[in-house]
């Protein structure tokens, strides 16, 4: 049989390596390989690289995957974010002046964030810088029954009556009063007043 040209042998080879090529091409490319080192070595190479290549290919396919999970755990909470702040943005523009009327609105702003988010009230003084040292606390409007309780029990005291805008506490020693105050809507204010 006459010798085939190496062109068409390297053209054999990745068929061979696959293992899909006929018998006959098979005998060919062998008895080739035999007297030709050069192709030998090009079907040599072939062979490593089906050996290396499947392994490294799993490998970025995992990869791939965890960036696209990455990706979308990203973006995903980039969206809650910004439904989250859209929604802020809306509240609070709708409320502007309201949001000033007890002066510096940071702390009763973090404090009415805390309150959507998990509590039942929030002790503005803890959240942010206090108006002359007054204890003041965030609830939201009618729904005080978790705080009085607190409240209660913090200052030993039992809920008694209320006076307007003003809620009595009182022990067998001395009073107090919480003064309430509605703010922006859906809140209330209460202002720890002295302690009789
Ligand atoms: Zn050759």
């Amino acid at each position: 049989m006459s010798k085939l040209p190496c062109k068409v042998i390297e053209d054999l080879c990745p068929l061979y390596v696959d293992d899909v090529c006929s018998d006959e091409s098979k005998n060919i490319i062998e008895e080739h390989i035999l007297e030709c080192e050069n192709c030998k070595a090009k079907l040599y190479a072939m062979r490593q690289n089906l050996s290396i290549n499947p392994p490294i290919i799993k490998e970025n396919i995992t990869e791939k995957k965890l960036f696209k999970k990455v990706k979308r755990i990203w973006i995903i909470s980039m969206v809650i974010v910004l439904i989250f702040s859209s929604f802020l943005f809306i509240f609070l523009s709708g409320h502007t002046p309201e949001l000033f009327q007890e002066g510096n609105p940071l702390p009763y702003t973090k404090s009415f964030i805390q309150l959507i988010g998990f509590k039942d009230y929030v002790n503005i003084t803890t959240v942010g810088e206090s108006t002359n040292g007054q204890i003041r606390f965030l609830t939201r409007k009618d729904d005080h029954k978790d705080f009085f309780n607190y409240i209660e029990k913090e200052y030993q005291m039992k809920y008694r009556s209320q006076m307007g805008a003003g809620y009595i506490f009182e022990n067998d020693t001395s009073s107090m009063v919480l003064v309430s105050e509605t703010y922006m809507k859906f809140y209330t204010i209460f202002k720890v007043g002295t302690v009789h």
